[in-house]
């Protein structure tokens, strides 16, 4: 078959809503990253989300439009459409009708894709978020959430940082302390302020409130001291950030310093 006829293929399923033959599209590959024999498939990574959001949203549609070949790629226009029905990530369904719309890139391997989401647009993708209830409210980004929500870590570091691999980081040798000793930020604790989630410095322990947070101290700790790689202690969450390299890493990295 050839690959227009298979990309057709794809766009009238998923159209129809037919996601269970998403991954029979999708390539082992990311668009521009294999990963490793111990980590999942870039197949794998997307049929588990979208299965989330489709059981959050028994009407889901997506469409590619403007389909236009450039090279040995594709570029196109992605729609995503739903009704946000029942729980998706710990927020609840509260029948919130729900479109995403971002350009996209595709790359046939062999009869499959690989797909990279091109120039996400970050306020707009926020206000999707929001509209799940996975995102405070804009006037209410430094209260704790409504929701314990928790998003999957594999879409967080696609978000921050744009690439499905890990960013390079050479702070992750100087991770020292992986569990926290407190479950509070000290300085709010003591003044009465309150906080969405607190993060822990890796490299000496400080506990503090995260960016969002009215006070922001793990941003100020790094400012301050230099020890730019954290991790959040909100919840069960453990994913890594570093400040210094933008870098995201998954919780599974932490294994490595306990
Ligand atoms: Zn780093
Ligand atoms: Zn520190
Ligand atoms: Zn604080």
């Amino acid at each position: 078959m050839s690959v227009d006829v298979r990309l057709k293929d794809l766009n009238r399923r998923l159209a129809e809503g037919d996601w269970d033959a998403l991954p029979s599209y999708l390539a082992a590959e990311f668009f521009s990253y294999t990963p490793g024999p111990d980590e999942p498939s870039a197949a794998e990574r997307f049929a588990s989300i979208v299965s989330d959001l489709h059981a959050a949203m028994p009407d889901l549609t997506a469409t590619l439009s403007d389909v236009t070949p450039n090279g040995d790629i594709y570029t196109a226009t992605l729609t995503v459409d739903g009704t946000h029905e029942n729980a998706l990530w710990g927020a609840p369904g509260l029948g919130a009708h729900i479109t995403w719309v971002n350009p996209v890139s595709i790359k046939p391997i062999g009869d499959r894709f690989a797909v990279s989401f091109d120039d996400i647009a970050f306020p707009e993708l926020i206000a999707v978020l929001r509209q799940f209830g996975l995102v405070n409210p804009p006037d209410e980004m430094d209260r704790p959430p409504p929701y314990w929500v928790s998003l999957p870590e594999f879409l967080m570091k696609v978000v921050f940082t744009g690439r499905a691999d890990d960013k390079p980081c050479a702070h992750l040798d100087e991770i020292r302390v992986v569990e926290p000793d407190t479950r509070v930020c000290a300085v709010c604790f003591s003044q009465g302020d309150t906080w969405p989630a607190l993060r822990l410095c890796l490299i000496c322990g400080f506990v503090g409130c995260c960016d969002t947070s009215k006070n922001k101290h793990m941003l100020r700790h790094f400012e301050e001291t230099g020890h730019p790689i954290m991790r959040s202690i909100r919840m069960d969450e453990g994913w890594v950030w570093c400040y210094e390299d933008n870098a995201f890493f998954e919780t599974a990295v932490l294994e490595r310093y306990r």
